[in-house]
């Protein structure tokens, strides 16, 4: 039996601010882990971005996935693709050569440690996990073992996304969780609360119903971690989100102002590219597009721009600065309140390929407050009970805490291992919670 594990459950778009008194288990997870309250999401703050920064502990800069849509340079020239969709991981190796540019966790642990995700959020966000199959892969658009092999029968994971899928999801995660003792890394990633969030009003009793489901699930998990660790198991348990939720107020078909103004042949030319992120996104020319002086200061003053980089600055929100990446959007917003009184409003990017309308629902993408800001919970031995740590930490932090709770170097990764920063911060009279 393995000694050391890591387990960790993301509950998809679930907000750090909805993280409290209202969401009993989660609240009483908090009093044995501890909790960082000021976790950031990357850019763009979008689900398969998040899955590839969670499992390589790099910014898309770095690991190479840009979006849930995303820019590729293909012979015909630039064009935007649906990251969403099972085929996407070929797309990208044609255009690029590769499928994310750094190492993830499922190849970091191997052969030491077997690797396994269950994910019924989109096959794009599970696949990017674990893209060249060094572990196991669990998604009902196809299942996968180490290698490549496709699982079928029952032991592949046939559920839709909802409460339904994501407790039959966790049934299953547990049942393995107990019976294989070679697995180093579990990851669970519900499809709830996000799957509710995007199709109602943020708050509303729909919303608050599937955020109680993912707690009943984060429980079942914390049921069988317990067992775990009385057969003298060393368990790290990361609970968190990978996002959260902005209540979108306008909408804007971006392509098309583009065309409009000139800057764009037309909406499907591909001298500009714009790939749409929900309330972000990313604009792409060659270096021979003639309009880039007269489009940037354009772009500053549209109503639906918030904030913007070029160039250089594209650095700063951990994006590089290529053909397929030139501009970077956080769509406008505030924190003005939706009906029920939840806070953080913004522009929703159109996607002409998935046409939605999305006025008074939840979506995210941008750096705005309460999408940037997911919620994180780690209990283990090197994590203090109860303690709460505002330092700022981010989804590139769970890999090199991963890596150092199982003994294995942490290099080439821009987050930290956060062991080191419950250290610094341990109060004098806090617990540690027994092995
Ligand atoms: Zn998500």
């Amino acid at each position: 039996m393995l000694k050391k594990r890591g387990v960790v459950v993301i509950c998809d778009s679930l907000r750090n601010d909805f993280v409290g008194q209202q969401t009993p288990v989660l609240n009483n997870l908090q009093q044995t882990a501890t909790r960082f309250t000021n976790t950031k999401a990357v850019f763009p703050s979008t689900t398969r971005v998040s899955s590839a920064s969670i499992a390589t502990g790099c910014h898309p800069r770095q690991h190479g996935l840009l979006g849930n849509t995303m820019i590729l340079s293909e012979p015909e020239g630039l064009i935007t693709r649906s990251v969403g969709k099972p085929a996407f991981r070929q797309e990208l190796f044609e255009a690029t050569g590769h499928y994310l540019r750094v190492p993830t966790l499922a190849q970091r642990l191997q052969p030491m440690y077997t690797t396994a995700i269950y994910s019924n959020v989109s096959p794009g966000a599970a696949y990017f996990f674990d893209p060249e199959n060094f572990g196991y892969v669990y998604h009902p658009a196809g299942s996968y073992a180490p290698g490549g092999s496709q699982i079928t029968g029952s032991d592949a994971l046939d559920i839709k996304p909802g409460a339904d899928g994501d407790q039959e999801m966790t049934r299953r995660f547990c049942q393995r969780l107990l019976q294989d003792d070679t697995l180093g890394l579990a990851v669970l990633w519900l499809s709830e609360p996000d799957k509710s969030g995007h199709a109602q009003s943020l708050g509303n009793l729909a919303h608050r119903a599937a955020i109680e489901h993912a707690q009943d699930c984060v429980d079942k998990v914390l049921s069988v971690i317990s067992t775990l660790r009385a057969r003298g198991e060393d368990i790290l348990l990361m609970v968190g989100s990978d996002h959260g939720m902005q209540t979108i107020t306008h909408q804007v078909d971006i392509g098309e102002e583009l065309v409009k103004a000139g800057f764009k042949a037309s909406v499907t030319s591909r001298d500009l590219v714009v790939a749409p992120n929900g309330t972000s996104a990313i604009l792409g020319f060659d270096d021979d597009y003639p309009h880039r002086d007269a489009l940037l200061p354009w772009l500053g003053s549209q109503p639906w721009v918030g904030e913007y980089v070029y160039g250089e600055s594209l650095a700063d929100w951990g994006l590089p600065d290529e053909s397929a990446c030139r501009v970077a959007i956080s769509l406008a917003g505030d924190e003005s309140c939706n009906h029920l009184g939840i806070p953080g409003t913004s522009w929703y990017a159109f996607d002409p390929d998935t046409p939605k309308d999305m006025i008074g629902q939840g979506q995210h993408g941008g750096r705005h407050r309460y999408e940037s800001h997911p919620f994180l919970m780690v209990q283990g031995k090197a994590f203090p009970e109860g303690l709460q740590i505002s330092t700022p930490t981010s989804l590139v932090d769970y890999a090199p805490t991963i890596l150092n709770h199982l003994s294995i170097e942490v290099s080439a990764m821009q987050g930290q291992p956060l062991q080191t920063l419950a250290r610094i911060n341990i109060e004098p009279h806090s617990h540690f919670i027994a092995s």
